[in-house]
């Protein structure tokens, strides 16, 4: 295992007594505690009740913010700059951040388009997570049938433009409170880029800037609403590179070794490895090289493969196996085999007590309530896409309904950093494609601008709670250290600088 880059940047030094991580071997094994298996949290944990004059007030807040953040998330939008490319939408963020007091630290970990803005000082050190990257080829105008914005521009199809206006907005609203002294303490948001890409989170991670947060949130635009307690999936993204010697292909091919023999081989292997996997695990693959002429003997191919579960360790299990794929598959062709990790993510590690927390708040909020105009808009994206016609969701799903879906993001590896708390908000119509059309139209108009503020409500009734009870924010950590048991983080991500394109 690599060891963990040190020393570390402690962002937060001089605010608060730091318990940093040490270096050293990672624990291979990670079993995560089912949600089932955990105590439940008592009632009394997640009472919300008719709130705390903070807490009221902080929700008054992202509504006397409503038309700044919702203009806010149409920049962004009306940007839909791609990973590590979004400095104009990092921007704006980080503008609004500073108008509102806060310490603004830009260009972090190596990315100009992450940042970190500070406000307060002393413990709790609560933390929000704002997203702002868009996906290329999706530009879309905010309207029910497919129509680019800008033929072959980037779009966000992710919804990200809402994440991060409705993180930063709920930001604000706990810095109001502990400006006004009715709560103490650091608020911490953290401008992450490339969740698409490299997960820019990860380098953060890497490089300290979530060190010291003693509770972290997160959201996602979604199609349904709930207080989050998935895992996702685990993932290590690599490449398998193959050298062998080139010769002709007609006149001396008893002189050549083929790298495509071998690379043929290694994915055969990888697809008969498939009947012997766990059912969690997923590996997909492309061909990025695999010879230029048929009457050249390749002396070089290279697949590009992502390896997914549930846990890390199965993970783990899958990049011993596929190793032992690659050097077999060199081996039979008298060529050499070379594996490159290029980063990858952990899972999400649950917390249940944190769930409850966001659930009773999300509760006492409510779900977004759309117009009947919404709920058409909604329909005629999904007939146009051939799902269901089901409209918007529009109630809260229950901790105990939900059901894992494929996927993975940098948010897990901050879940091993701190005690990370999720939602999710309806932005989208029910069961209509994601990373597509329809989830940029939906987040450049009323729709999802509701769901946006209605995430920036509950974030901020949540972040309230861990400032005014000790008790929440211990039960959170305590079930962070239980289910981390032991666990070092140490993250997928190679040594160096994050590959930032310099164009
Ligand atoms: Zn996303």
């Amino acid at each position: 295992m690599r060891p963990l880059a040190a020393p570390r940047t402690l962002a937060y030094a001089g605010l608060i007594t730091i318990a940093t991580w040490c270096g050293g071997e990672a624990v291979a094994d990670v079993h995560a505690v089912p949600p089932s298996a955990t105590p439940t949290v008592p009632p009394a944990q997640a009472v919300v009740g008719e709130g705390s004059a903070a807490k009221r007030a902080a929700v008054h807040s992202v509504d006397l913010h409503a038309a700044e953040l919702t203009a806010l998330s149409d920049r962004i939008w009306a940007y839909a700059e791609i990973a590590l490319r979004e400095t104009r939408s990092a921007a704006a963020l980080a503008d609004y951040a500073e108008k509102h007091g806060f310490r603004v630290q830009r260009g972090v970990a190596g990315m100009p388009s992450a940042f970190v803005a500070t406000y307060g000082q002393g413990r709790p050190v609560i933390g929000i997570m704002g997203e702002y990257d868009a996906l290329p080829g999706l530009s879309q105008k905010a309207i029910a049938e497919q129509s680019p914005l800008v033929k072959g521009g980037a779009g966000h199809g992710c919804g990200h433009n809402l994440f991060g206006a409705a993180s930063l907005g709920a930001a604000v609203a706990v810095k109001e409170q502990i400006a006004a002294g009715r709560l103490a303490g650091t608020v911490v948001f953290l401008g992450t880029p490339a969740e698409e890409d490299i997960g820019g989170k990860i380098f953060m991670a890497r490089d300290g800037y979530f060190d010291g947060i003693d509770a972290v949130f997160a959201w996602h635009p979604a199609d349904k609403t709930q207080a989050d307690i998935l895992t996702g999936q685990a993932m290590v993204d690599l490449e398998v590179e193959f050298h062998g010697r080139a010769a002709h292909a007609a006149s001396d091919p008893w002189n050549g070794r083929s790298a495509l023999d071998a690379l043929e081989l290694f994915t055969h292997g990888i697809n008969l490895m498939r009947e012997h996997m766990r059912p969690e695990s997923r590996v997909h693959y492309t061909i990025a090289a695999g010879g230029d002429v048929p009457n050249v003997v390749p002396a070089y191919a290279k697949a590009w493969v992502w390896l997914r579960d549930a846990k890390r360790s199965e993970v783990e299990s899958l990049l011993a196996r596929t190793r032992l794929l690659a050097s077999g598959a060199a081996e039979m062709t008298e060529t050499s085999a070379e594996i490159k990790v290029r980063g990858g993510s952990w899972e999400v590690l649950l917390n249940e007590a944190g769930t409850r927390l966001v659930d009773a708040n999300l509760r006492w909020l409510g779900p977004p309530v759309f117009t009947e105009q919404e709920q058409a808009f909604a329909r005629e994206i999904q007939r146009a896409t051939g799902v269901p016609e089901l409209g918007m969701a529009t109630g809260i799903k229950r901790v105990e309904e939900q059901t894992e879906e494929g996927g993975s993001t940098d948010v897990g590896d901050i879940s091993w950093v701190a005690p990370t708390l999720n939602l999710s908000v309806a932005t989208s119509p029910i069961g209509a494609p994601w990373h597509a059309w329809p989830v940029v139209a939906t987040a450049g108009m009323s729709i999802g601008h509701k769901g946006m503020l209605t995430a920036a409500k509950v974030l901020a009734a949540t972040m309230t709670d861990l400032y005014e009870r000790p008790d929440a924010l211990a039960a959170v950590q305590a079930e962070f250290q239980a289910r981390k048991g032991g666990v070092v983080y140490e993250s997928y991500v190679p040594d160096g600088p994050p590959p930032v394109p310099n164009d």
